[in-house]
């Protein structure tokens, strides 16, 4: 069975702060299946592809000073409606709209430093696999799959 992918990434912020091991966390917790993570320093070219629908925006310039102001950490998860699910464990973009419990709601104050990134669209999702991880990414039967899935 193929399984929906999406693409999360710890943004400069949340690597800086420590929190890669705690989003990485909760969605291993949560079930999802991991295919690919690696920390990069991200190109301008690549970022401005990543927010290319974002480069009319008045706080693209911004957004990219901010995106390469260092280290992200790239991910690949999959599952039963992971895009969506994954949106909504993020939180809302503002995180002073974000629920607790979310985690931008639980660390994070502005929608400029709001920590994580998450496919919003299957199809948005597998454009940003192939953008960020050009190499390809896992593909692999879990057993724990068994527990997860009815
Ligand atoms: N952003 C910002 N100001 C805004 C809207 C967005 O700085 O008014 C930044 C924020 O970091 C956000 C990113 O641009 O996560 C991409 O915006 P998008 O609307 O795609 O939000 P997301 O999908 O990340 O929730
Ligand atoms: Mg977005």
């Amino acid at each position: 069975m193929a399984q929906e992918r999406t693409y999360i990434m710890v943004k400069p912020d949340g690597v800086e702060r420590g929190l890669v091991g705690e989003i990485i966390k909760r969605f291993e917790n949560r079930g999802f299946k991991l295919l690919a993570l690696k920390a990069l320093q991200p190109s301008r070219d690549l970022l401005e592809k990543h927010y290319a629908d974002l480069s009319s925006k008045p706080f693209f310039p911004k957004l990219v000073d901010y995106m390469l102001s260092g280290p992200v950490v790239g991910m690949v998860w999959a599952g039963k409606e992971v895009v969506k699910t994954g949106r909504v464990m993020l939180g809302a973009t503002n995180p002073l709209a974000s629920a607790p419990g979310t985690i931008r709601g639980d660390y994070a104050i502005d929608v400029g430093k709001n920590i994580c990134h998450g496919s919003d669209a299957v199809e948005s999702a597998e454009k940003e696999i192939a953008l960020w991880f050009p190499e390809g990414v896992l593909n692999y039967e879990r057993s724990l799959d068994k527990l997860i899935y009815e």
